[in-house]
């Protein structure tokens, strides 16, 4: 018997995908298991305690809990702005207060100790000595103890994806490790991959997690369970242990991943192509059988695609054979984009949503990151998907080495000239990996944040230093009122997540 643990704190509005795929592999084998979503369940604790009196703003918000909840549950508050702004903000704000004491600034979607950092090792294991300390720990010392008695699983296995998780994951298994010594805890996820696949890797974990695993799970946790696989088996995610009902959603999303590193795999900045994570992708075929089957079982009201670029060829498949639910993913700015059927297609498919990492709006920017990207199909991209009624939600990174304010003008430009077919806009400041091909030509400094940062700081050859970006994108770029209304229409803390709702209203 194994339990999975996803652990706070990350966006409550989706299924973890990558305990749904691992439930899908030891369903197969017969394997018993238990889910814990130790995110959902610790945030509604945490929000449904009592909060601090003498804030009137946290008293007030947490007079309204109940129906900021059940605005986010439903569609009220996607069809209001305003009310969906005053209750994410007012969530914000009881989380924020409740965890004051512990000297954690504490979010929906955010978690920072004003001491300890999630890229220092030493400071994740100080997490582990002391998790009376972490404003969980009420909620998931007493849900622990309950699941060992009740489950008394031989092996527990944590997800951990995002920084935003990793306090509370070495809160959590300092409290395992001092509650049942005996049980084998694993460590798995994203975040925990690129941990491993940094150069020199020397796991810091020893003696307190007995594996720690990189890149996809199912295979280690089989082996673990006493199931030997032969190849790249494909499962099925499974779904029924998570509670897909009580996510902040109005009805439940079903994210799904098609494929794992990226068919491109060449831009120069990405973390995919620096950790070498091979390309994999499940046939379309199956990708289709597997969303129909899941449509048919959960009813979601949205279909999440993971995928880093969500190949052509599937686009195909889909628009050929649509799911009957709404989806939205990342795909590239590809020449296929430029074809107006071809969106039409996408749309009738149900595509509510494309997200495109354009990154830039200057072509010599983008020929030097590699991206494959050409400005004129990016602009006609846009001008089909608007026509065809799909949403666009356009994610540009700026401060990249071969860009300066002169080129980051041609992207002001470029956004400006496109606006009314951009729906949503994500702004990056460019982050050096801490290895790949840029970093070896960079003049970088060894040690950035910690010994766990994924990234390196490095002296920019065009001097355009993260200060002056900043200084760009506030009195510049944001300023200008073309770009201002869009970034209005951001959804706060939810992003991307929850702008296909405000897209699909308009429907
Ligand atoms: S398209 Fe995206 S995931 Fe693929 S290589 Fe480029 S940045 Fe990486």
């Amino acid at each position: 018997m194994v339990i999975l643990i996803h652990p706070p704190v990350a966006k409550p509005c989706e299924p973890p995908a990558g305990i749904a795929k691992l439930c899908g592999a030891l369903n197969h084998h017969g394997i018993r298991y238990g889910v814990l979503d130790a995110n959902l369940e610790g945030l509604l604790s945490l929000l449904n305690a009592s909060p601090v009196p003498s804030d009137t703003w946290a008293s007030r918000a947490f007079r309204h809990l109940s129906k900021h909840l059940a605005s986010l549950k439903g569609w009220d508050a996607y069809q209001q702005e305003d009310r969906y702004r005053r209750a994410v903000k007012d969530l914000n704000r009881i989380l924020k207060m409740t965890a004051r004491s512990s000297r954690v600034r504490l979010g929906l979607a955010n978690y920072e100790h004003e001491e300890l950092f999630p890229t220092r090792s030493t400071d994740l294991l100080r997490a582990t000595e002391n998790p009376e300390t972490n404003p969980f720990s009420p909620y998931f010392e007493k849900r622990l103890v309950e699941l060992l008695k009740s489950q008394q699983p031989s092996a527990i296995g944590f997800s951990l994806n995002y920084l935003s998780q990793a306090l509370c994951t070495f809160a959590m298994i300092g409290f395992l490790r001092r509650e049942c010594p005996g049980v084998k805890l694993v460590l798995g996820g994203g975040l925990v991959t690129s941990w491993m696949r940094r150069p020199h890797w020397k796991n810091p974990f020893e003696g307190l997690v007995d594996h720690l695993v990189a890149g996809p799970g199912e295979a280690p946790l089989l082996s673990l369970m006493g199931v030997m696989q032969s190849g790249n088996n494909h499962y099925s995610p499974n779904y029924d242990s998570l509670p897909v009902r009580d996510y902040f959603a109005p009805g439940p999303i079903l994210p799904y991943s098609s494929s794992s590193g990226c068919y491109w795999n060449r831009c120069s900045f990405c973390p995919e192509r620096a950790e070498e994570n091979p390309y994999i992708a499940i046939p379309a075929e199956k990708v289709i059988v597997d969303l129909l089957r899941l449509v048919d079982k959960q009813k979601p009201v949205l279909i999440h695609l993971l995928d880093n670029a969500i190949s052509p060829s599937l686009m195909k498949a889909i628009a050929e054979h649509p799911p009957g639910v709404p989806w939205y993913g990342f795909a590239r700015t590809t020449r296929h984009l430029t074809d107006p059927d071809f969106c039409l297609a996408l749309r009738r498919s149900g595509c509510g949503m494309l997200k495109l990492g354009l990154e830039s709006g200057d072509q010599t920017v983008l020929d030097s990151l590699q991206k494959g990207v050409h400005l004129e199909e990016a602009s006609s991209a846009l001008k089909n998907l608007k026509k065809a009624g799909i949403a666009t939600y356009v994610y540009l990174l700026f401060g990249t080495p071969p860009e300066g304010l002169i080129e980051a003008r041609r992207t002001l430009e470029f956004v400006v000239k496109h606006h009314d077919c951009i729906g949503f806009l994500n702004l990056a400041i460019f982050n050096m990996p801490i290895y790949g091909p840029q970093t070896r030509q960079m003049e970088t400094n060894s040690f950035y944040e910690g010994d766990l940062s994924l990234y390196t700081s490095f002296d920019h050859p065009k001097a355009w230093s993260r200060q002056l970006v900043r200084q760009f994108l506030d009195k510049e770029f944001k300023r200008h009122p073309a770009i201002a209304s869009i970034l209005r229409r951001d959804p706060p803390t939810f992003t991307s997540n929850h702008a296909p709702f405000f897209v699909m209203k308009e429907q």
